[in-house]
């Protein structure tokens, strides 16, 4: 075939394909471009990105041995191994298919909201810088007597799993009633005190742990359970340490710590009140989101 022939062939081959072209295609192509994006972004922010990192090196090194140098029986394994590659992958991604399983289950009613029906009950910014006031005065008073205690900001994640361990005690927040939870051997001191819109809305929960390996062995099972329900949510978690007073803040598996009243009330408010927050609110936002990123990346 000429050059001109082939290029003559491949313009057709695409006119074909551009003729048949219909609205279902193209929102095939969006739909698995936006399930690509979003399991990447899933992946990016776990431990999962290490273990995508090593298969895909496998899938270099599988290339290499079966294309380039001929070793036959390494070949052979490999390709037992990738002729299961969903499998595989079920197997090895079990915690991060679990979690967002979980996670889609949790977020149920957060989800109508995404979809725009079924809207929570917001809670005033007036009343929530007063609450912020209140927690952070107890979190100071708590510090100063070194008395523990560990308190969950529910977000947009609803926390009913975790809610369903404790107390519903569903009371005002006060820092009297927040000091009273966690007076030494009260009923409800043990365990988290959740905080859901504008109620104290349960006691004496028990909170998933860390997954993290690398969570330094100093800090005990009140930060490390911390860390876990902001780990499987965009749950805010607040510490006073029994041993030291510390005062930390847990948001996304992070933890920052050396709060005082002062700076922990503004930590709140930056981390509730303040609009620089950029995760998408409802579908809408998300493919807007989704094409300004393409965007970007494309510059
Ligand atoms: P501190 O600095 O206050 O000592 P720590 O991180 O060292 O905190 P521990 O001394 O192990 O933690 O704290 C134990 C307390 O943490 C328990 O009494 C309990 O109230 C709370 N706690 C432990 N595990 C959980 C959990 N999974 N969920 C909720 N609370 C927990
Ligand atoms: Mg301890």
């Amino acid at each position: 075939m000429t050059f001109v022939e082939n290029i003559t062939s491949l313009f057709s081959k695409i006119t074909s394909v551009l003729s048949s072209f219909g609205i279902a295609d193209a929102l095939d192509i969006i739909l698995v471009a936006f399930i690509i994006y979003q399991a990447i972004k899933l992946i990016r922010e776990t431990r999962a990105f290490q273990l995508a990192k090593g298969l895909l090196l496998l899938a270099i090194v599988y290339f290499v041995i079966t294309n380039i140098i001929d070793m036959q029986a390494t070949a052979y394994i490999f390709s037992k191994v990738f002729s299961n590659v969903i499998l595989v992958l079920i197997i090895l991604f079990v915690p991060e298919l679990r979690h967002a399983i979980e996670h889609m289950g949790r977020s149920w009613s957060s989800t109508l909201s995404f979809f725009g029906l079924g809207e929570r009950k917001a809670v005033s910014e007036s009343k929530m810088r007063t609450n912020f006031i209140e927690i952070a005065k107890a979190c100071g008073r708590m510090s100063a007597s070194k008395t523990g205690s560990l308190i969950i900001l529910e977000n947009k994640t609803l926390l009913g799993d975790i809610i369903k361990t404790g107390t519903i005690t569903d009371a005002a927040i006060s820092h009297e009633i927040i000091g009273n939870m966690f007076f030494p051997n009260s009923p409800l001191h043990d365990g988290a005190v959740i905080i859901r819109g504008e109620r104290l809305y349960a006691a004496g929960c028990v909170l998933p742990l860390t997954q993290n390996p690398e969570i330094p062995s100093d800090l005990g099972m009140r930060h490390r359970a911390a860390l876990g329900v902001t780990e499987q949510s965009d749950a805010v978690a607040i510490i006073t340490s029994e041993e030291t007073g510390t005062i930390s803040v847990c948001y996304k598996g992070t933890i920052e710590r050396g709060f005082n009243e002062a700076s922990l009330r503004e930590r709140l408010f930056e981390l509730f009140l303040s609009d620089d927050d950029d995760s998408p609110k409802n579908l809408g936002e998300t493919i807007k989101k989704f094409f300004e990123g393409l965007r970007k990346n494309e510059k």
